[in-house]
């Protein structure tokens, strides 16, 4: 399931839900009310760090040993604007398109350090459920240059659970590359992967009408990452709301996905209308 809000953790986990597809860093951080760079001055890089490590184990407890998939920072400048030291924001024409997710870490590396450090301070202390996950990747140079930084934080990739967002038309064309690269998932965020497949700004009232998670461009996009991923064995995911609708959790499953994350009302139906396609791939495959 998704969580955005660790405090709404104790009740997901008593949904009986397998684990967390996305648990949004960006609660953690907005609740304080003040942009990353601000806080890190005011408060300090360990008072930063430890914000973090207290959002994400509130949840990781709560669903231990289950799988708690943690996404880094992804806010658009528009959102960070609204914070305290939000006026150093670069001014966007088009934040959607612009400085967020894995760009803004890649590019602030030292601010990205402290949230590898906050994962590689779990890992250690022996929570070996939370999983990293990248947003808004575009391609290996983006997977190749998270890596270096993980690396450079004294994290082990290689045995640790890690992989990417699958929300550009870019990243899903160029999946086979990234997967050279030590990924283990790649989960499809629809919400994004819709807007920029289909030209349709996701928070636009004019477009709202053509915003179609179901559009065959979308839909053959994620056939073909989850055809790849098979072949190289890396585990394949949803964590965009799509993954909430019925219509899609039976095309995800037919096309063989290893994972689905709903929002917490949806799982009980979503976890129904997995195991009635499951039972007819069975029958058939049987018959
Ligand atoms: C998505 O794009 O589908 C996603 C889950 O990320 P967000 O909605 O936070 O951009
Ligand atoms: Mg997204």
């Amino acid at each position: 399931m998704n969580v955005s809000i660790p405090e709404a953790a104790e009740r997901a986990a008593q949904t009986g839900a397998d684990g967390v597809g996305l648990l949004r860093m960006e609660h953690m951080i907005l609740s304080t009310n003040e942009t990353p760079e601000h806080y890190i001055e005011n408060h300090g890089e360990d008072a930063y760090i430890d914000e973090i490590i207290q959002g994400i184990r509130g949840v990781a407890d709560e669903f231990y040993p289950r799988p708690v998939r943690v996404r880094t920072l992804d806010a658009p400048t528009d959102e960070f604007r609204e914070l305290d030291g939000g006026e150093d924001e670069p001014h966007e024409h088009n934040p959607m398109l612009g400085y967020r997710g894995i760009r803004r870490s890649l590019d602030r590396p030292d601010v990205f350090a402290h949230e590898l450090e906050a994962f590689r301070q779990l890992w250690e202390m022996g929570y070996d459920n939370v999983e990293l996950m990248l947003p808004l990747v575009n391609d290996a140079e983006d997977v190749i240059q998270a890596r270096n930084l993980m690396e450079a934080a004294g994290i082990d990739w290689e045995t640790r659970n890690w992989g990417v967002m699958i929300e550009t038309p870019a990243a899903a064309l160029t999946i086979e590359l990234m997967i050279e690269h030590g990924i283990d998932f790649a989960s499809f965020g629809t919400n994004d992967l819709t807007q920029y497949t289909l030209a349709v700004d996701r928070n636009n009232g004019n477009v709202a009408d053509r915003f179609d998670e179901l559009h065959p461009a979308v839909l053959e996009l994620i056939s073909e990452v989850i055809e790849t991923c098979r072949e190289h064995d890396v585990a394949t995911s949803i964590c965009g709301q799509a993954g909430s609708k019925p219509e899609m959790a039976r095309f995800l499953v037919n096309e063989g996905v290893s994972s689905i994350s709903a929002n917490i009302d949806a799982v009980r139906d979503v976890q129904h209308e997995v195991k009635r396609v499951e039972q007819k791939l069975l029958l058939d495959s049987v018959r």
